[in-house]
């Protein structure tokens, strides 16, 4: 039975207090939902918690089974046995998928011997097209086969807490439940704890949330049961918001430039 303790974190992001204290535990076998609107800070969590650059923990503390996650670089974070699925999965050219997950397990002191057959198995599974398996990391890849490769590499890296950061972003309907219940096997088969980032209810249809949180403006302004996540699907989030999010940064490339 493992532990992904989050304390008092606060973060700020160019001078900003995005995240203003934020307290969760996520336990081995759970599935916790973190929802809210668009710039509460969803994906500045999920990031941090992996140690992306660019992002100042002021406060707090971050830990597995009491290892000081904070203090490590992101590598080690995930040895520690974390996994971030990314809102937008990156491209990585001249790396290839399967060398990529022998070397990932070889530094955990895994068996490495299984991964070819693991990841035929898992890409049934899954419902991704063997031939993309010698493509370069998520090289070339459409939106939803790119979430369905990370889902794969969860599925075969056996983490042992999972972050998904809007795992349905992108996704059909099809990819979206093998995906979803990807996840939630994993809950079973390997006792996986999940953070599960969204602002829809439909990623819960497979992957049911033992606790749903509210995340707004940079706080957990709610915790419930699964029923909270069927209130939100109903009356959204105004009830949390008191202010307009700032909004974000935008460039028109049709804009007159005169004006
Ligand atoms: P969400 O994922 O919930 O939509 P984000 O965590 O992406 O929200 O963003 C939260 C807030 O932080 C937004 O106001 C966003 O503009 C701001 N923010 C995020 N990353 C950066 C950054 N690198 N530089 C400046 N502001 C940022
Ligand atoms: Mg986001």
């Amino acid at each position: 039975m493992g532990e992904l303790r989050i304390e008092g974190l606060a973060v700020d992001v160019a001078g900003r207090r995005i995240l203003d204290g934020i307290d969760l535990i996520v336990r081995s076998g759970e599935v916790h939902a973190v929802m809210g609107p668009n710039g509460a800070g969803k994906s500045t969590l999920s990031h941090v918690l992996m140690g992306r650059s660019g992002y100042e923990v002021v406060a707090g503390s971050v830990t597995l089974d009491g290892t000081d996650l904070l203090a490590l670089p992101t590598w080690k974070r995930a040895e520690a046995g974390l996994f971030l699925s990314m809102q937008y999965p990156v491209e990585v050219p001249g790396v290839r998928l399967e060398p990529m997950l022998v070397e990932a397990l070889a530094a955990r002191g895994r068996d490495t011997s299984v991964v070819h057959a693991a990841l035929a198995s898992e890409a049934e599974r899954i419902g991704l097209a063997e031939r993309l398996l010698d493509r370069p990391v998520n090289v070339d890849l459409s939106g939803g086969e790119k979430k369905r490769n990370e889902t794969m590499q969860l599925a075969v890296l056996r983490p042992r807490f999972a972050i998904l950061d809007e795992l349905d972003s992108g996704l059909d309907v099809d990819a979206l439940r093998a995906c979803s219940r990807r996840v939630a096997d994993a809950t079973d088969e390997f006792d996986l704890g999940v953070l599960a980032i969204t602002h829809w209810t439909r990623l819960f249809e497979q992957l049911r949330p033992d606790v749903v949180h509210v995340l707004a403006q940079g706080r957990i302004v709610a915790t419930g049961g699964p029923e909270l996540a069927d209130e939100l699907e109903r009356s959204g989030y105004a009830a949390w918001v008191t202010e307009a999010p700032a909004p974000e940064p935008a460039v028109d490339p049709f804009a007159d430039p005169l004006g």
